[in-house]
């Protein structure tokens, strides 16, 4: 079995190569600043034995279609792969699957053509997601191609809470619901708490918190999520690295009367000068945390506000839930910051949430349990890994689907 996992950004495209029944990661490449003068190439190849290669160099690829020519070339020179055709599959990573898509579906015309739809839903994101998929679909046509959603996870979510509180029209018209996105991550890591505490999905209450540069928690009931942070739109929510989360919606509305600022300064102004860069200048959590250690207040600020905003979700989703039986911590801060595990579920024994310290130190690879031995509810951190969920959904219904097993095995 060798899946080829395509994640294609408005201007980068990221590939894995995965090989074997065990799905192992035989390569794993990013080519960015696609249609720049120069663009960085990287591939990191592995071998069974551990060993690992890296290659790099500039090149000029104006656009995702070379980018897709350029990876096979990579792959092909790099000896991990013979041709494209030689793949039991391509799964690719599409952000927005609105409400037609509930999981994983193979790709085929009607498809292509409701991603595409879902454009008006996901302006940034889906184009490229298209390109690239028709890319290696024009390159490998005789491969299977799988579409993986971040949306199909939260489509379980019930009608009272994807709805906004707006005239009902705007969602019968204009689609206008919470949708939520890292649904990817949130499935993927949720199934791996359930396998580490030995108990079903379906036995299980879980507040999952992915929290990277983007940042999202979800409230899954018996394995079907039924509440998300991120909204319509991947802004709605918690603190983020450049993202706002939650605001009143009329500061729009007074900055537009005051300062005449157009739609798309105010797009930019919550998308990308926002959370933790608007407060403190910085949206790594490393440098936020090594500055605030070192008594810088504005950064004790971002830190304090990013945590105290977790908090009131996990408060809430504890509600939603009717109590839970874990929280997870995922993402780069999620898996790496202790202190913001720590100051997140500080001061919530009441809810039967008490972080162990010193196992929250911990630097275990792999998932890591670190609540206090009088926590009812578990604590884990659980490292994500999206490109291979989507590496298991590919191979999952590549496995259903006849001609595929024509296919390198
Ligand atoms: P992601 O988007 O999941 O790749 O996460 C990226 C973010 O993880 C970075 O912006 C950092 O803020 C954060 N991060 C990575 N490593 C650490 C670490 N050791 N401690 C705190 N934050 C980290």
């Amino acid at each position: 079995m060798k899946i080829l996992v395509i994640n294609s950004g408005s201007s980068s495209l990221k590939f894995q190569l995965f090989a074997g029944a065990d799905l192992t990661v035989s390569a794993l490449g990013i080519i960015e600043e696609i249609g720049a003068a120069k663009s960085p190439v990287r591939l990191d190849t592995f071998d069974a034995a551990g060993g690992k290669q890296t290659f790099t160099q500039t090149d000029s690829i104006p656009d995702h279609r070379q980018a897709i020519m350029a990876m096979a070339r990579l792959l092909r020179a790099s000896g991990v792969l013979t041709d494209l055709h030689d793949l039991s599959g391509i799964g690719h990573r599409v952000v927005h699957g609105g409400e037609y898509f509930h999981k994983p579906v193979p790709i085929d015309k009607s498809v292509l053509a409701a991603i595409e739809k879902l454009i008006l839903l996901a302006p940034l994101h889906n184009p490229a997601n298209l390109t690239g998929i028709r890319v290696a679909m024009e390159h490998a046509p005789k491969t299977p191609q799988v579409a993986v959603f971040d949306t199909a996870f939260h489509q379980t979510i019930p009608e009272y809470a994807y709805l906004y509180a707006l005239p009902h029209d705007l969602y019968r018209e204009r689609h206008i619901r919470r949708y939520g996105f890292h649904g990817t991550s949130h499935g993927y890591v949720c199934g791996q708490a359930a396998e580490f505490l030995g108990k079903a999905a379906s036995d299980l209450n879980i507040i999952s918190l992915h929290l990277g540069n983007g940042a999202s928690a979800a409230a899954v009931q018996g394995g079907k999520c039924v509440e998300t942070s991120m909204g319509m739109t991947p802004l709605e929510g918690l603190i983020m690295g450049t993202r706002s989360g939650d605001i009143d919606p009329a500061i729009l509305f007074y900055l537009a009367r005051e300062t005449k600022m157009d739609i798309q300064e105010m797009d930019d102004l919550l998308n990308k000068k926002s959370g933790l860069k608007g407060i403190c200048d910085e949206n790594d959590m490393r440098t936020i945390t090594r500055r605030a250690d070192q008594g810088d207040k504005q950064a004790d600020l971002a830190l304090t506000m990013f945590c105290y905003r977790l908090k009131k979700y996990i408060g809430s989703y504890m509600a939603v839930l009717g109590g839970a039986d874990c929280i997870v911590f995922t993402g780069g801060i999620g898996e790496n910051s202790s202190v913001v595990r720590e100051r997140s579920c500080r001061g919530l024994k009441q809810m039967g949430i008490v972080l162990d310290a010193e196992k929250n130190k911990g630097e275990q690879q792999g998932i890591m349990e670190i609540q206090a031995s009088n926590s009812p509810v578990k604590i884990l951190v659980v490292p994500t890994d999206e490109e291979h969920a989507i590496a298991t959904e590919t191979a999952r219904i590549v496995s259903k689907i006849p001609a595929a097993g024509n296919h390198n095995s």
